[in-house]
């Protein structure tokens, strides 16, 4: 026997490393978990919590990856991705951005989220000041700390369509900066900055001499001839201080599969690549064949949805704009709406409970992303459930106000 009584006791007691209580469970899987077990109780829930596509993975994508699996490419293969995806990726940010990078400039992750957390073990030590402005995604702060490094939040307002200013970012920055996460377009709040935002963050980022992460998760999602500028293609000075985190999951609603990629200077990529050497190894050999389809055959699908996103953003909008008390900027891009709450005189927290407890809509209590005014509401759902939802919210927000 080999798990004997004194062993379970041993395990049973193990103190957990410090890491552990530094960090918390990402409140909008268990929000969204919470609405899909009322779901399956029975009970008619609106969720506007999905941080994902609602469609399916494109055909073509997955008959790809069905090829690979039925040609046995079913083994490990290098930890820094398939050549051929990291070649597709190399050339789509060559023509789509501007960006001057080889295959070896880039390593393919098991999603976006681990990009930058590979990134995070990479660049940063103890001491290390990473600058994110809030609202965030919510687990920047959290790989930050991971790695062992302090997050300095930058708060933004609706006064500025919740993006970070030069003059902010300037003054943020300390001999201990060492990296700014940028992203646009933003998830909580769908804002996109300008070109001409972007060309004045990065003189910013390249006086300092520090470096940026350009989080690109959404930048197939955009609406109204908003543009998205990848602040890496301003000039070589900035391409030089420039890391770029992307992957398959929103484009192209791949989010079950699991690959993202960052792209960099070389040494940078390299150091991510031994880090997963030793953790994860290569992601998942025949979906990355399903990444090369995604990329190489027609971008028709990425339009379709995004069109279908756009349709669904004006209704939301509208009617979340028309309910006395909330107030929403309109975003260009992404599919979330991040309105500010406080008329309510409830914060983010409350808001979300009770208006889930009562009119079963489940949305994201913003303090989850550093702003406890606000709430997201994710449109990647059908039209239906957003007007019936809305209706809820309506009535929930006038019982309040
Ligand atoms: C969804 C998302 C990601 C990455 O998601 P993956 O599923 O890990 O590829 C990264 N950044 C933001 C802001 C996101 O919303």
């Amino acid at each position: 026997m080999y798990f004997t009584p004194n062993l379970r006791i041993i395990l049973e007691t193990m103190k957990l490393a410090g890491r552990v209580s530094q960090v918390t469970p990402s409140i909008t899987l268990a929000i969204a978990a919470k609405a899909k077990a009322m779901k399956a109780e029975g009970i008619d829930v609106c969720s506007f919590s999905a941080g994902e596509p609602d469609f399916d993975t494109p055909a073509h994508i997955k008959a790809a990856a069905e090829k690979a699996l039925q040609e046995g490419k079913t083994k490990y293969g290098p930890a820094s991705g398939e050549p051929k995806l990291r070649e597709a990726i190399a050339k789509k940010l060559r023509t789509d951005n501007g960006l001057n990078y080889k295959a070896e400039n880039v390593i393919i992750t098991n999603g976006g989220k681990h990009s930058l957390f590979n990134l995070m073990l990479a660049a940063i030590e103890p001491g290390d000041e990473v600058i994110i402005p809030a609202p965030y995604w919510l687990s920047y702060p959290e790989m930050v700390t991971l790695a062992g490094g302090t997050s300095v939040i930058v708060p933004t307002d609706a006064s500025t369509e919740y993006k970070i200013t030069p003059e902010q970012l300037r003054k943020s920055i300390t001999p201990k900066t060492k990296l700014f996460i940028l992203n646009s377009p933003s998830n909580p709040t769908g804002m996109v900055y300008t070109p001409e935002e972007i060309k004045a963050l990065a003189e910013v980022v390249v006086e300092a001499d520090i470096f940026v992460v350009s989080d690109e998760i959404y930048e197939k999602i955009l609406y109204d001839g908003a543009k998205h500028v990848t602040i890496g293609s301003l000039g070589d000075e900035i391409f030089a201080r420039t890391i770029i985190s992307n992957g398959f999951a929103k484009a192209y609603s791949m989010t079950g599969w699991r690959i993202g990629y960052l792209a960099g200077p070389i040494d940078m990529i390299k150091a991510t690549i031994t880090i997963q050497s030793h953790s994860t190894s290569n992601v998942c050999t025949f979906a990355q064949y399903g990444a090369i389809a995604a990329l190489e055959d027609s971008q028709d699908c990425v339009e379709e949805m995004r069109q279908a996103f756009a349709k669904r953003r004006q209704v939301m909008l509208e009617r979340l704009n028309a309910i006395p008390g909330l107030s929403c900027p309109q975003p260009d891009g992404a599919f979330y709406l991040f309105p500010d709450i406080s008329k309510t005189g409830l914060k983010s927290l409350d808001f979300s409970d009770a208006l889930l407890g009562e009119q079963q809509v489940a949305v994201i209590p913003g303090i989850a992303f550093g702003a406890d005014n606000n709430i997201r509401l994710s449109y990647a759902t059908d039209l239906a459930t957003i007007e019936k939802g809305m209706d809820r919210l309506e009535k929930f927000v006038k019982s309040r106000i």
